[in-house]
């Protein structure tokens, strides 16, 4: 049997347990596809394959039990379709967001199209190892951004204005992590319990509570898996142009530092990250971590 092998060795392409099928990957950013790419989808499944797609845990979609000799015209048509190969070995693979301002009522930060910027940045690009990228619009984590080696989170500082409380503990009961307390009639917010949601903002019937600024929370090196772990933060920045910086310059250090086969998380101290940080911070941020 004859194998297209160039295509077959795209990170797209996976070689299913029976060896004489593989299995495609789509490239679909955020997990966002319009009505007429998804019916695309459906019929590249039908003509190729048995019909049956499978959506993957990285928000794309999955063709499976395809002929690896009809992987050349599976991969045109899928591009035809606005809809191409993906990633999934050693490279940067479909970036993932929850719906964010788009639908969610808690989101701090707009998803899809920072998905979409970020994907068209850096997606695909081989690495020494599998980076995996995901945006939440707020500290619920839905999408569990700091268990991937690049998470990026929208959070909102509250700010309280001075003077004007009536002490009636509303915003202390929306607040989830005990972050008010009232004390002498006021609200006072505990700094160190606040996880910067921003839902006691919405919360004051009167109006106290402002934001402060929103801004994404960057963290690198978290991990699923057999051992799962949590990414350390690296950095918050105020837009999303930043951002888009940010994830530029954290991927390129991860290509010229990491070492191939293991997982950033356990090699981060190695790579000295903390100078990368605070390269990082002084280049954003004038050196202060915010
Ligand atoms: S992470 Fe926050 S903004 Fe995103 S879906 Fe969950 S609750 Fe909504
Ligand atoms: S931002 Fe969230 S965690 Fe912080 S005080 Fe408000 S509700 Fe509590
Ligand atoms: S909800 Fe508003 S008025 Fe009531 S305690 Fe909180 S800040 Fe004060």
């Amino acid at each position: 049997m004859t194998r297209n092998r160039p295509i077959y060795k795209r990170g797209g392409v996976i070689t299913e347990r029976n060896p004489d099928f593989c299995a495609v990957r789509l490239r679909i950013p955020a997990g966002v596809l319009t009505a007429e790419k998804l019916a695309g989808i459906g019929k590249i499944a039908k003509k190729y394959s048995d019909g049956e797609v499978h959506l993957t845990t990285r928000q794309t979609v999955e063709i499976p039990h395809i002929d690896p000799d009809l992987l050349e015209e599976v991969a045109h048509e899928l591009k035809e379709n606005g809809t191409p190969l993906g990633s999934e070995y050693d490279e940067v693979v479909n970036i993932i967001a929850c719906p964010g301002t788009a639908g969610c009522k808690y989101s701090n930060i707009e998803t899809y199209g920072l998905a979409k910027r970020i994907d068209a940045k850096v997606f695909g690009r081989e690495m020494p190892i599998r980076v995996r990228i995901s945006l939440s619009g707020c500290p619920n984590a839905c999408t569990s951004p700091v268990l991937n080696e690049i998470g990026i989170v929208g959070r909102i500082r509250p700010l309280r204005i001075e003077g004007m409380c009536t002490g009636c503990g509303t915003c202390a009961k929306y607040c989830k992590e005990a972050a008010i307390i009232i004390r002498n009639g006021i609200s006072e917010l505990i700094p160190e319990k606040c996880v910067q949601c921003g839902i006691c903002i919405y919360s004051c019937p009167f109006d106290l509570l402002k934001s402060e600024y929103c801004h994404y929370l960057i963290t690198i090196g978290g991990r699923r898996g057999r051992h799962p772990h949590p990414g350390k933060e690296l950095i918050t920045v105020e837009t999303e142009d930043e951002v888009v910086a940010v994830i530029e310059q954290v991927v390129t250090w991860i290509y010229r530092k990491a070492w191939s086969g293991r997982h950033l998380a356990d090699q981060l101290d190695e790579l000295d990250f903390e100078s990368f940080r605070t390269e990082l911070q002084v280049k954003f941020n004038g050196g202060t971590s915010k």
